[in-house]
């Protein structure tokens, strides 16, 4: 589904978003493992091929964001871009540190994904503006978990959250507290992403969301703001 002029949304088991921006195209994420023929077959749907993939852009290392990322970059070639700490868990097919103790437990000792070289991945910063989008800027937004970057493009007015925003309810919420790494810092970085007054917030779960109206964005603004 298009959710903006060359911005495709794929849901697969989280969301992933393709944007065609000639000569780049462009994935925000990858899902979980396994995911990357859905992939393919969307680029295919949208006339490209699996080589045509320039950048793939990684919110965070959680598993189900980066969980085929290897196997797309094996096809695709595609250049990686992650924050440092992202980088560093993806070389070592590692998720970050954010859930309750049982479940990172599992997730440690039986959820790897395929790993890729650390000097595959380009690395950006906070404050970086990438060329996509007519400028696509680097928003570091810790909280759901410590690494977790966020994109957004004031010319296409596309905010791509990741984690830090969830519309999994159907509401744009924070990511639920017990995932969460610091509350403090997501509580932050929220602020920081709602004050971009974006028009379309491109999340990694639940639904984009591109109908919202300028005073629920400030409601929830408000809301954290006095928290
Ligand atoms: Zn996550």
């Amino acid at each position: 589904m298009e959710i903006a002029p060359n911005i495709h949304w794929l849901e697969t088991s989280s969301n992933v978003y393709l944007i065609i921006d000639a000569p780049h195209v462009v994935l925000v994420d990858t899902g979980t493992p396994r995911q990357q023929d859905k992939i393919f077959t969307k680029l295919r749907q949208l006339s490209h091929q699996p080589t045509d993939l320039t950048h793939i852009l990684i919110t965070h290392a959680d598993i189900d964001h980066v969980g085929s990322l290897a196997a797309l970059y094996n096809t695709s070639g595609a250049q990686i871009m992650a924050g440092a700490a992202s980088a560093q868990l993806i070389s070592q097919g590692k998720s970050p540190q954010h859930m309750p103790m049982l479940v990172q437990w599992i997730i440690d000792t039986f959820m790897k994904y395929g790993a890729v070289p650390q000097e595959k991945i380009s690395v950006f910063k906070d404050g970086e503006t990438l060329p996509f989008l007519g400028g696509l800027q680097v928003l570091a937004t810790p909280g759901h978990t410590l690494d977790h970057f966020s994109f957004f493009s004031p010319t296409a007015g596309v905010l791509f959250a990741g984690d830090a925003i969830d519309t999994r309810n159907g509401r744009i919420n924070l990511t639920r507290p017990a995932i969460t790494a610091d509350k403090t810092a997501a509580r932050h970085s929220a602020i920081r992403l709602l004050e971009l007054s974006p028009a379309v917030i491109a999340t990694g779960h639940g639904s984009p969301s591109t109908n919202h109206t300028s005073d629920q964005i400030m409601q929830l603004f408000n809301t954290l703001r006095q928290e």
